[in-house]
């Protein structure tokens, strides 16, 4: 796809998001969610629901063989073994740094503000907390003991882990190595051809999420959680704009307007999904084709940021801490503030990057700080669309940790990167 084509694409896409909007809009207003109509039965619950869940899987359908096969060749490309540690270790440095930054953001303006203070509780919604895995628990399953088992659950750490000895083994083995090699080569070449393919059905399954968001969730939820809402949608814009563009030109003498036109699409991919793991494919296939991130960056850096660095989620988390203290009469002090940086920017850690997943993190960060749990249901109404909102923050994250690191290790196509129009040369195309 020429970069032509591809913003032809991102037009297309945001027309179908801001159609989709306002026809959700309408239909909310027409016949509102939870009313037995033919509306929300035929259109809502039934095409749009399904047109919608059909794209999402097709974009999930291509996340494992994708992430294996591109990784098994990125590891193999590196040559030099000792570059892999140095890349996780990169990488690993900047998710925890930023996680930490974003939470900080959120928690300054949400204490500054007072969110929450003079909120009444009249929800009588409950939440009914999931247990999140602990961190050794998490390291211990790192290794699957059956990697076919952890390609059809599509368990990405585990994934990643054996794909990285997979690419490993592949370099030592010589003449016989190249032959496998080979052969992922072109394996990556047809499945980002199939990308290609379900990108283009986009703005059609883009339309059908939107509009049945809309339509289900309607506007007047946000009202009474209005200062929340936007005390997120502030945080998340500021370390969006902010701190990435300022990591991008200070760290590595970057361009952000460049490195922003070229995330479009991807971030409208992840908003209407909502998930950072849904949109792997598509950035994937923005940060090495329009952003000139090498490969062997790209396929480490690109899946474990979606499984593990999850910033705008990590905002949320600040803001909803400090909102849920207010409500509940709780003072937080400097200690307890400390604690949910650290347990926010540890929480994405263990929690693959799916729609709703941010929730089941903010429980684990009640529960160190003390607050009620059951304080989530004050915010869970309003908690897709900011999801949708995070999810693109999270995947800007990702796509900035991969262009960084290449930089550093010397794996950015400078040229490629300051282009505004690349010609998309995939190997063997
Ligand atoms: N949906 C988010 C993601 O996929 C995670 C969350 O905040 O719930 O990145």
């Amino acid at each position: 796809m020429s970069q032509a084509s591809n913003s032809s694409l991102t037009k297309q896409i945001m027309i179908a998001m801001i159609v989709g909007a306002f026809l959700g809009i309408a239909l909310n207003q027409f016949s509102p969610s939870g009313e037995e109509s033919l509306v929300n039965s035929w259109l809502v619950g039934g095409l749009l629901s399904v047109m919608g869940a059909i794209f999402v899987s097709a974009l999930k359908m291509m996340v494992v063989p994708l992430v294996f096969v591109s990784l098994v060749g990125g590891v193999t490309n590196l040559g030099d073994l000792s570059a892999l540690g140095r890349i996780g270790g990169k990488a690993l440095l900047f998710y925890l740094l930023t996680t930490a930054i974003a939470v900080t953001i959120a928690l300054t303006l949400a204490v500054s503000s007072g969110v929450g203070e003079g909120f009444e509780k009249s929800s009588d919604a409950t939440f009914a907390a999931k247990e999140a895995p602990s961190l050794s628990q998490v390291i211990i399953d790192m290794v699957p003991s059956n990697p076919f088992a952890a390609l059809a659950e599509g368990n990405m750490l585990q994934i990643i882990v054996f794909a990285l000895l997979f690419g490993i083994a592949i370099t030592l083995s010589g003449e016989r190595g190249k032959h496998v090699l080979n052969l992922f080569k072109d394996l990556d070449v047809v499945i980002m051809k199939m990308v290609d393919i379900v990108m283009k059905l986009a703005p059609i399954g883009v339309f059908c999420l939107i509009a049945k968001t809309f339509a289900t969730q309607g506007m007047d939820i946000i009202l009474p959680l209005a200062q929340y809402f936007l005390m997120v949608v502030l945080a998340l814009v500021l370390h969006a704009v902010g701190t990435f563009s300022f990591m991008l030109r200070l760290v590595g003498g970057l361009n952000p307007l460049r490195f922003f036109a070229k995330m479009r699409a991807t971030q409208l991919f992840a908003f209407s999904t909502a998930s950072s793991s849904a949109t792997i494919p598509v950035t994937l296939k923005t940060v090495e084709h329009q952003l000139g991130v090498k490969n062997s960056v790209a396929s480490f850096t690109v899946p474990l940021g979606a499984t593990i660095n999850m910033d705008g989620t990590a905002i949320m988390q600040g803001v909803a801490t400090v909102f849920i203290a207010n409500v509940y009469g709780v003072d937080l002090g400097m200690s307890e503030y400390l604690m949910v940086v650290v347990t926010a920017t540890l929480a994405s850690i263990g929690t693959a990057g799916v729609p709703g997943v941010g929730l089941i993190m903010l429980a684990m960060v009640l529960g160190q700080v003390g607050l009620p749990i059951e304080g989530i249901a004050l915010i869970i109404g309003v908690d897709r669309l900011l999801d949708m909102m995070r999810t693109a923050v999270n995947v800007t994250g990702d796509a900035t940790a991969a262009c960084l690191i290449a930089k550093s290790e010397g794996g950015l196509d400078q040229a490629r990167f300051d282009n505004p129009a690349p010609e998309q040369k995939i190997e063997g195309s």
